[in-house]
């Protein structure tokens, strides 16, 4: 394993790095487009310069498929052992020929978020920017497809790995890689407040995704130990801050737990709390995992509490369970395939 891995690079980075700034360009493009596994193959860069860099402690580590797990419904997961051999996973979902990757940013979590196979996972640690970029690197080579839309949705709490989580973003982004269109990226967080007051001032067009689930401090903490730390008042106020700086649309996760977050009082309160907010709302019907102890809402109670938000002027959608007999659907990974 190199101890320092090139796909933790910027392409800016790998042009300071290297004697002339486009053998950098060189080592990216192989890198990101030619999903190079190590320096030997790049034969169109110089020798000398290669046994420099492994003699430095340069190389490339890639993230090692373990299983794939195929869903009826065309979803599929993915289980990839690091270099250390810390376990992740990472889920692709197509729809009528786009492919959209949820890919996870720690091994673990920290959150603790009830409702969810990852949260009952030790949080072992960060997974580096490489790692994260590593996840579409494999995946477009072992489906040989493009990725069009990027979520950052899977094990672990994305602004709770802010530097790096921001890094493979704008390598990702980067016209000489991947490309892949800030707008067409989601971070997806449970609500912290200083990642998201960051995030505010990156000039970024990415999306934000809050993991809300409930409308009232007392239910969300019970729910969601984040709560404890960062209240919904100081939320919504951070939010609200956030829109105002970057003028772009909030979108607001909300899972259907049955008789414990999907009664009509609870749909009003959440539609009093994002009154003012330029909000999508996306509801979610809840994956059960194997040791879960909530159920899923009734569809058509899903159905109502999309009506009283519709009827709102909220723009919301339902999410209906996705690649749940592979135990990839939001809230399922737990790296244990
Ligand atoms: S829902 Fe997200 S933040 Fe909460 S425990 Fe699961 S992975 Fe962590």
């Amino acid at each position: 394993m190199p101890n320092k891995n090139l796909k933790d690079f910027t392409l800016a980075e790998l042009q300071r790095l290297a004697a002339k700034p486009f053998y950098g360009a060189i080592l990216f493009d192989w890198l990101q487009n030619k999903a190079a596994e190590n320096l030997e193959q790049i034969s169109n860069l110089p020798k000398a310069w290669r046994t420099e860099l492994k003699n430095n402690g340069y190389g490339i580590a890639n993230l090692k498929l373990l299983k794939r797990t195929d869903d009826p419904d065309g979803t599929r997961k993915y289980l990839f052992a690091l270099p250390d051999n810390c376990k992740i996973e990472t889920v692709l979902l197509n729809d009528a020929g786009r492919h959209t990757l949820c890919i996870s940013t720690q091994v673990g979590c920290k959150m603790a978020c009830v409702f969810c196979a990852t949260g009952r996972l030790k949080f072992k640690r960060n997974l580096s920017a490489g790692e994260i970029v590593d996840q579409v690197i494999q995946i477009e080579k072992i489906e040989k497809v493009k990725i069009q839309n990027l979520v950052y949705m899977g094990m672990g709490e994305p602004l709770d790995n802010y530097d790096n989580v921001l890094k493979s973003i704008r390598i990702l982004n980067d016209k000489a890689g991947k490309n892949i269109g800030a707008r067409h990226i989601t971070i997806s967080t449970c609500g912290v407040i200083p990642g998201i007051a960051r995030l505010a001032d990156e000039g970024l067009q990415v999306r934000l995704a809050v993991s809300l689930h409930a409308a009232t401090d007392s239910l969300r903490a019970k729910l969601m130990p984040i709560n404890k730390k960062y209240p919904l008042p100081d939320l919504m106020r951070a939010l609200k801050a956030y829109q105002k700086k970057t003028g772009r649309r909030l979108t607001f996760e909300y899972i259907l737990l049955r008789g414990v977050n999907d009664a009509r009082e609870q749909a009003r309160s959440l539609l009093k709390l994002l009154g003012g907010v330029s909000a999508h709302i996306n509801l979610i019907e809840y994956n059960p995992h194997a040791r879960a102890e909530f159920q899923p809402s009734a569809k058509k109670t899903l159905r109502e509490f999309w009506w009283l938000a519709v009827d709102r002027g909220f723009e919301t959608t339902i999410r209906y369970k996705r690649g749940q007999a592979a135990s990839a659907a939001c809230g399922q990974l737990s790296g244990e395939s």
